[in-house]
């Protein structure tokens, strides 16, 4: 949150909804439940550092950001993703096909589009500023829950109530703990560094990712052309060794990875490296707190699942909030928070525990794991069919946006269809 922001005292006033956590999942709820008509207060610290990392946001992910007005913006600020390659550079005996998925096969011209996170937040919280009411701050640890409402202290001072608190502070969630909500956790041995490159060749609008003995190692289309996010997943110690490369080793090293494809590589800026480890919570939400984000399930960055899923999770607790205020019933009530986990409960656990399966095949010296992906890619390459229904599962399922204000249901989100269009786009290609 930058500096300009104002400072909004707190008051004794309850609020229908408080967000807590200013990253993209927070001030994506925030701004959701804002333009839905709910009172809503949004509590979340200045923003510290750059986030390095990039998202591709996928599918119905746009609807959610074209309801907020940004789809525009995005596509602008970010490169339309047309074709993702998979390439098995594992070097083992039993190797799976490339396989190669083009947004036109499924009748898009693009799978999504990648952006930088600091792009994205930069753009959600300039349209946070038409609501919701902001506080710059923490949220202390003496929560109170009450029968009708949560009382969440500040840590400069004060507190606020609300009647529905929606968890976004991330994976330490306070909040989380609040509620009594515990999480299954699995550490990897792994870390992903991240930065960008410039390339030669341009990328065409071609994410590639090839998986390797370690890891997978991405290369995710950034604006322009000739740039992209590296997203490398390996053993702790390697990926040590690549933050203490020279400039020209680790371009060296980059291309040697990629084989050429991009031609001549230099990496751009800073280079970050974040630890790997998996999260799910046991329940999506209890006693008048709903978690999303990163607060409720985090994975490693295989097949750019996490923020989707975020942005599926906001959309379905909005849903569940307007069909409550509808019919007159608690939107922060246990009926209320018992249908969001159920109705969250398949996509969180496919994507988390599906990333994990994919990510141990690699890892996995035994030759059953090694046969059952190469088949799944053989199928995929062989079977047209098969192959559509991947890409489409990898997109994820339907975003069941609530209707807008004013709306009969049926247009802004109701219809559940994906615009196939990327607004604005200028770097997509359709093959
Ligand atoms: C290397 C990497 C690459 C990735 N690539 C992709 C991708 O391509 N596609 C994709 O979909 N996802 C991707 N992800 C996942 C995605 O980046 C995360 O899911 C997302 O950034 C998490 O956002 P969040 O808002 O849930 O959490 P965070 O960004 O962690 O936000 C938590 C917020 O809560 C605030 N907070 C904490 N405690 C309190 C408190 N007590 N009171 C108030 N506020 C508090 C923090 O200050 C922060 O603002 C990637 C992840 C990694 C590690």
């Amino acid at each position: 949150m930058t500096r300009s922001d104002p400072l909004v005292a707190p008051s004794a006033e309850p609020a229908d909804i408080a967000v807590v956590g200013g990253g993209p999942a927070g001030l994506t709820a925030a701004i959701l439940f804002s333009s839905l008509g709910f009172s809503t207060t949004l509590v979340a610290p200045e923003r510290h550092g750059e986030d390095f990392r990039t998202t591709a946001l996928l599918g119905g992910s746009l609807d959610l950001v074209a309801r907020l007005g940004l789809d525009r913006a995005i596509a602008e600020r970010g490169a339309a993703i047309a074709v993702m390659r998979l390439v098995d550079d594992t070097g083992r005996l039993i190797r799976a096909p490339e396989a190669v998925f083009r947004a036109a096969d499924i009748g898009r011209d693009a799978f999504g589009v990648n952006i930088a996170n600091r792009d994205l937040v930069d753009l959600l919280e300039a349209r946070a500023a038409d609501g919701p009411r902001r506080i710059v701050g923490t949220v202390g640890e003496a929560v109170e829950i009450d029968a009708d409402r949560v009382r969440l202290p500040l840590t400069g001072g004060g507190a606020i109530t609300a009647r529905l608190v929606v968890a976004a502070d991330g994976r330490g969630s306070r909040l989380r703990r609040a509620a009594g909500i515990a999480t299954r956790e699995w550490s990897l041995p792994q870390s992903a560094i991240v930065f960008d490159l410039a390339h030669r060749r341009p990328h065409e609008g071609v994410s590639t990712e090839f998986h390797t003995r370690n890891g997978p190692f991405v290369l995710v289309p950034l604006p322009g052309g000739n740039r992209s996010s590296v997203v490398l997943i390996d053993r702790p110690a390697e990926i040590e060794r690549l933050v203490g490369l020279t400039e020209p080793a680790l371009a060296a090293e980059m291309e040697r990875r990629s084989h050429s494809i991009l031609g001549a590589m230099t990496p751009i800026g800073e280079r970050r490296v974040w630890p790997l480890s998996s999260l799910v919570a046991t329940v999506a939400g209890r006693r008048r707190i709903a978690l999303i984000g990163e607060t409720a399930h985090a994975f490693p960055p295989i097949g750019a699942q996490g923020l989707n899923l975020t942005l599926r999770d906001i959309a379905r607790l909005a849903s569940l909030v307007v069909a409550a205020r509808a019919g007159g019933e608690d939107i922060g009530g246990a009926r209320l928070l018992a249908a969001y986990d159920r109705r969250r409960r398949f996509d969180v656990a496919s994507r988390a525990y599906g990333v994990d399966v994919v990510n141990r095949t690699l890892l996995s010296d035994l030759l059953p794991a090694q046969i059952f992906r190469a088949v799944g890619l053989h199928l995929a390459t062989a079977l047209p069919g098969f192959g559509r229904l991947l890409m489409r599962a990898g997109l994820g399922p339907r975003m069941s946006l609530p209707p807008a204000p004013g709306d009969d249901g049926g247009a802004a989100g109701g219809s559940g269809q994906t615009p196939n269009r990327v607004v604005g786009s200028s770097s997509w290609v359709t093959r």
